[in-house]
């Protein structure tokens, strides 16, 4: 296709294909819209970071980047660890395919137009910007108090969409709609619009046909299926690691290895076969124990690996590529969840995955990742209706069930603009 055919396709699906790389750009607001069908999540509220022109700052801070890239230069000069090692080796490996997806992004002149206009969004409400105050609610807070099972949320369902029987499911009238404890429940949209849904008068928004379970990871077990037909065909996992970051402490709790060996991937697994991607820092320990101890509790099969490269607006890295501790990029690793004597090449709608594949975006809030669940999907084992699971998620997806503690995070009201 054509530069105007991509630019078209990317404009409806969010995804940019380059011409002669199979690294693909993404606008993860775009792709996360295809979720919506009456709100649309707005672009300034979602690129929090990184469009700033850095023509902006203070000369000062600029002078201080640069000495504090300094210093760190300098610490490498250090020979390094057996460890370092083996990390370097592991980046040695994936930057040939980094900055050839960087070449591609960079030649695409008619994309970085496009690129540095992300930010600007098409509906724009009135004081959306005053909105993104700090008053949001505290999930992980409310969820563990003794009073977390009384509190509701309550969904603006179609009249066409409110369940026929009364009393269904514990769900009870609410002013123009039903509601539902809010943790340790299954809380579904099963209509095929998104819905106003309500929590001690903060406002969320549920995509069509999206649902959540909300809590700690010791009820975890409570969304094991009681038949593994209805197990789960794609997984998705971005667990909290530990990590020393003094600013990720403030965002989120971390949990310590050990308590990610007893998520019960195999019985969250379809009969048919499971898909799992996990997120992963570039710790070399982390990734050791991933091989050597996770994997393998979770009857998991490696079989590739994807990377995140991060941009500014600009198209520019985030930063040096070669920086020891800061890499401009995350590694997603995926692995399949089948029976022991299974063969991955024989499984229901098998697609072989690509190895190496590289996505690129300018990231949102700490920590969020962009959204390639969808384009996962064609690889999963399935016969068709492809269930999908996303495991400590902060949004939500159509099509899609989500769990963790505060997996309403970015759903607040102030996320969106309606159209
Ligand atoms: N994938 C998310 C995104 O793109 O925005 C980021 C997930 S973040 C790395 C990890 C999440 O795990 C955080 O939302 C955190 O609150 C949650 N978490 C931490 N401890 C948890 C626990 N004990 N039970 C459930 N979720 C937990």
């Amino acid at each position: 296709p054509g530069i105007q055919d991509r630019l078209f396709e990317f404009h409806q699906s969010g995804i940019y294909h380059f011409d002669n790389s199979t690294a693909v750009f993404i606008d993860p607001v775009r792709v996360l819209n295809r979720s919506y069908s009456r709100f649309t999540v707005s672009p300034s509220a979602y690129y929090s970071r990184f469009f700033e022109d850095s023509g902006d700052k203070p000369v000062q801070k600029q002078i201080e980047g640069s000495r504090k890239r300094k210093r760190k230069k300098e610490k490498q000069l250090h020979p390094l660890t057996e460890t370092e090692q083996i990390a370097e080796q592991r980046h040695q490996k994936a930057r040939p395919f980094l900055l050839r997806a960087h070449e591609a992004l960079l030649e695409a002149t008619e994309l970085l137009g496009v690129l540095r206009n992300l930010r600007n969004d098409e509906f724009t409400e009135e004081g959306s910007l005053q909105k993104m105050e700090n008053d949001d609610l505290d999930f992980v807070q409310l969820g563990s108090v003794w009073q977390a099972p009384l509190c509701e949320i309550c969904l603006h369902l179609d009249q066409d969409n409110v369940p026929a029987e009364e009393g269904a499911v514990g769900l009870v009238p609410c002013s123009e709609g039903m509601s539902m404890p809010v943790f340790n429940n299954l809380v579904m949209n099963e209509s095929a619009n998104d819905v106003e849904a309500e929590i001690l008068n903060h406002r969320y928004i549920m995509p069509k046909k999206s649902c959540f379970y909300m809590s700690d990871l010791r009820d975890i077990h409570n969304l094991v299926p009681a038949e593994s037909d209805c197990g789960f065909n794609l997984i998705l996992i971005d667990p909290p690691w530990e990590n020393s970051s003094a600013h990720q402490k403030l965002k989120y709790q971390t949990l310590p290895n050990r308590h990610f060996l007893s998520l019960p991937i195999k019985q969250l697994t379809h009969t048919g076969g499971a898909l799992v991607a996990l997120w992963v820092t570039n710790r070399e320990k982390l990734r050791r124990f991933i091989e050597s101890e996770l994997f393998p509790a979770w009857g998991l099969r490696y079989a590739a690996t994807f990377y995140w490269l991060k941009i500014k607006a600009d198209g520019s890295l985030i930063g040096e590529l070669d920086l020891f501790h800061h890499r401009p990029y995350e590694c997603l690793l995926l692995g399949y969840s089948i029976q022991q004597d299974a063969d991955i090449g024989k499984l229901p709608g098998h697609k072989p995955l690509p190895n190496n594949q590289v996505f690129i975006s300018v990231p949102g809030d700490y920590s969020r990742k962009p959204p390639l669940g969808d384009m996962l999907l064609e690889y999963a084992p399935s016969c068709g209706d492809t269930r999908c699971l996303e495991l400590f998620a902060r949004e939500l997806s159509a099509g899609r069930c989500c769990w963790g503690n505060e997996t309403l995070r970015f759903q607040d009201r102030k996320y969106f603009s309606t159209r």
